[in-house]
């Protein structure tokens, strides 16, 4: 019973934290990008990242580090309290958001599966894009695109090559390269895994900046600037792809994103991409450490008021 009890309330508390960070995090998401636009690509795409996992992370967070402990620390075991029903029905929500969300996370992984093994029927393997296996593929579309997180894979479409001259073509798989290194479909996994409603604008922006930060990861001049430019923009006419949510290709929108990344490649400089602020400045690392250290102090006074929740909570 107790541990049955320790569970219900812990899962509840998991919803609870989990629903009022996600709140906040698609009512204020834009507000903090206005403030990040001042970052480099790569960065705002960090920072959109963590706001993104802010949920979920704080929700493991807290329950783990604060209501588990509490519970186990400070409820007596010989009281046979029965459980009660706001925290048995949250619970039961917060199995069901475990359960839509792995849910989510397979069907997209076995969708993008069943596209990516079509689209390699009949390729060939290529060389010129190490560390990365290259893949020259049949259809037209996806035109270039890399697919999977484990065994990450670049397909080129043999039209794309066909358009593509030898600086274009290395440029566009640099920035695919970008991609692996970044791990960006492990993110999108990510992202289906922890869903709520309202985050689609927040995910786009994210992408937005994933896809300039791997530009800037794929040119270091002027020169190369314009040729990633060029494959951008003959890549473009090719279709977008539907049912591999789980890939992420040199053009992943062909709207006014894609035009702003045309914009910024022409006119590229490298001292934007060199001398972009920190994410983290390093004055605000004695106020993290002040924060680690008034956790430390305050945290039996915290189990003592997160169980006095609990309690609340229980009866
Ligand atoms: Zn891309």
């Amino acid at each position: 019973m107790f541990a049955i009890r320790c569970l219900g309330v812990s899962l509840a508390f998991f919803l609870l934290v989990y629903v009022v960070f996600s709140v906040a995090v698609v009512s204020g998401w834009r507000q903090v990008r206005r403030v990040g636009n001042r970052l480099s690509a790569r960065r705002l795409a960090t920072l959109l990242f963590i706001l993104r996992s802010l949920p979920c992370a704080a929700a493991v967070l807290i329950t783990l580090g604060f209501v588990v402990p509490s519970f186990l620390l400070l409820e007596p075991r010989v009281v046979a309290e029965p459980i009660g029903e706001i925290p048995l029905t949250l619970g039961a929500c917060c199995v069901a958001l475990f359960a839509g969300g792995a849910w989510n996370a397979i069907a997209a992984q076995m969708r993008t599966s069943r596209t990516v093994a079509g689209w390699l029927q009949g390729a060939s393997a290529a060389s010129g894009c190490d560390p990365v296996p290259l893949f020259r593929i049949r259809p037209s579309s996806p035109a270039l695109t890399v697919s999977g997180w484990r065994q990450p894979r670049v397909l080129l479409s043999n039209a794309a090559a066909a358009l593509l001259n030898q600086q274009e073509l290395e440029s566009a798989l640099r920035h695919e390269i970008a991609h692996v290194r970044r791990r960006d479909n492990l993110k999108k996994l990510m992202f289906r895994s922890c869903g709520f409603p309202g985050m689609a604008g927040l995910e786009a922006g994210w992408s937005e900046a994933a896809e300039m930060a791997a530009d800037d990861a794929a040119v270091s001049n002027g020169g190369e600037a314009l040729d990633l430019a060029s494959a951008l923009i003959k890549l473009s006419r090719f279709a977008s792809v539907h049912g591999a949510t789980l890939t992420i290709g040199l053009v992943e929108d062909s709207g006014s994103g894609l035009n702003a990344r045309i914009a910024r490649l022409v006119s590229w400089e490298e001292r934007r991409v060199a001398s972009s602020r920190s994410l983290f400045p390093w004055y605000l690392a004695p106020t993290f450490a002040a924060c680690i250290l008034s956790m430390v102090v305050i945290y039996g006074g915290a189990l003592s008021r997160v169980h006095d929740l609990t309690e609340w909570l229980v009866r």
